[in-house]
């Protein structure tokens, strides 16, 4: 049965929505880059009416923003989810900060922060607990008035993010005017595999913006591993997507914070590295002998090309699927030693030479390039565990030495 919602009856549809408990909130955990573990999440309205039929948030929700009764939901959804927290709390269990999405229409509201602390003193909820969501197009076009309502909202103790950062034309300059803590970096940034050069230099450059600029940053809508990789790499602290996980019914959730709580902390490589600065100044050093330089994850069968300046194939695809990076460097090699090639980057038995104790593995090939001479080539691999997840990884170095 095909229901028909409009401007016309909507209203009704939704006051009955709310009288009947048919909008549930639904939880999407935001994850740690760099170890995994659920760090928060953001509340998402879900719509099932009583006939079981599911509205999608892209059908109701521009239909209540046009009619102006976004204000009741999103005041629900920041009810619904002061409750859940509070029997957490009461519970004794686990909890993570969630953020609430509040539509621009709230700026006009009056005694907006008065009411949103309100609610939380009434549900004795500490602030930090609970995060406000403000698309970058309601901050970056309502001008100065929406600068006095974000800060009411941070004077009152709540962390405001600035969502869907990136989707709009709007200027970097109002992101230093608004008293944002979390810079949101929306999905249509995050295109494929981050195999696209030109997306790549957009996207540490917005991160390398947030971190001078003291904001904490979440990648959302991240679905691939190969998106996940680039984005450590950047930087980025919060996942959120697919990848991990989709929108929770409340229940799902509970567990998966459960089952988070119990895992035991663990510290990555990548959070002890020195500071940005001298890291740059190491790798340049690297890059400048080791034209090419590949990291990969060997358990997962995925790489990340970190420099191929000046190398002599150009062709090489910048992130993928290790496997067939190999099959590709070995075509690049000359025929007797194409074998060779690939049984020493063969995954499984790096891996299992991993767990053998070998930590170095080198080959010298001779390798085509693309003027058509063939030259002697030193490629190694260095391998360590990634103390967060267990997962084997390469560092490749090679470069010509003839
Ligand atoms: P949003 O705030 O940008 O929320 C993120 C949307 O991305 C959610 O869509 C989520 O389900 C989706 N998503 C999460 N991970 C992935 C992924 O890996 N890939 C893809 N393709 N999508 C992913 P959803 O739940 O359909 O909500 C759509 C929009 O509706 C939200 O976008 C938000 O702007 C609005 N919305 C939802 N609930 C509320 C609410 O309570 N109040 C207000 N004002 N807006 C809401
Ligand atoms: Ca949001
Ligand atoms: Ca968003």
């Amino acid at each position: 049965m095909e229901i028909e919602i409009s401007t016309e009856n909507i209203g009704e549809l939704i006051e009955k929505a709310f009288e009947n408990k048919e909008i549930k909130v639904y939880y999407q955990p935001k994850y740690n880059a760099v170890n995994g573990k659920i760090q928060g999440a953001e509340a998402l309205a879900r719509w099932r009416m009583s006939d079981g039929i599911m509205i999608s948030p892209a059908m109701f929700i521009p239909l209540l923003e046009e009619l102006g009764l976004i204000i009741q939901l999103d005041w629900y959804m920041m009810k619904e989810t002061c409750l859940f927290l509070s029997e957490e709390i009461k519970a004794g269990r686990h909890v993570v900060p969630v953020s609430v999405n509040f539509s621009r229409l709230h700026s006009k509201e009056p005694k907006f922060s008065e009411k949103l602390s309100e609610m939380a003193d009434e549900f004795k909820i500490p602030r930090k607990l609970l995060e406000i969501e403000i698309t970058e197009s309601a901050l970056a076009f309502d001008g100065a008035d929406i600068i006095d309502f974000v800060r009411s909202i941070k004077d009152a103790g709540f962390d405001i993010s600035i969502d869907d950062f990136g989707s709009g034309l709007s200027s970097l300059n109002f992101v230093k005017d608004v008293p944002a803590s979390v810079l949101k970096i929306d999905k249509s940034l995050l295109s494929g595999n981050c195999e696209n050069e030109k997306e790549r230099i957009v996207l540490e450059s917005i991160f390398g913006f947030a971190n001078r600029l003291g904001l904490s940053t979440v990648a959302e809508g991240v679905e691939t591993k190969e998106q996940l990789g680039f984005l450590r790499t950047c930087g980025c602290e919060l996942i959120q997507g697919f990848l991990f996980s989709k929108p929770l019914p409340e229940e799902e959730f509970r567990e998966a914070l459960k089952a988070a709580d119990s895992v035991p902390e663990t510290e990555d490589i990548l959070l002890t590295l020195p500071p940005a600065s001298a890291t740059q100044l190491l790798l340049n050093a690297v890059f400048k002998h080791f034209p090419l330089v590949i990291l990969s994850n060997l358990s997962r069968n995925s790489f990340y090309m970190m420099a191929y300046e000046n190398f002599s194939t150009r062709s090489c695809p910048s992130t993928g699927v290790y496997d067939e990076l190999i099959v590709h460097g070995a075509s690049t090699m000359h025929p007797d030693d194409q074998k060779l090639f690939s049984d020493t980057f063969d995954v499984n038995d790096q891996i299992a030479a991993y767990e053998d104790g070998q930590r170095v593995r080198s080959v010298i090939t001779r390798q085509l390039g693309d003027d058509g001479v063939y030259r002697k080539v030193e490629t190694t691999n260095y391998y360590m565990k990634n103390p967060a997840s267990d997962d084997i990884l390469a560092i490749t170095l090679s470069r010509a030495i003839e």
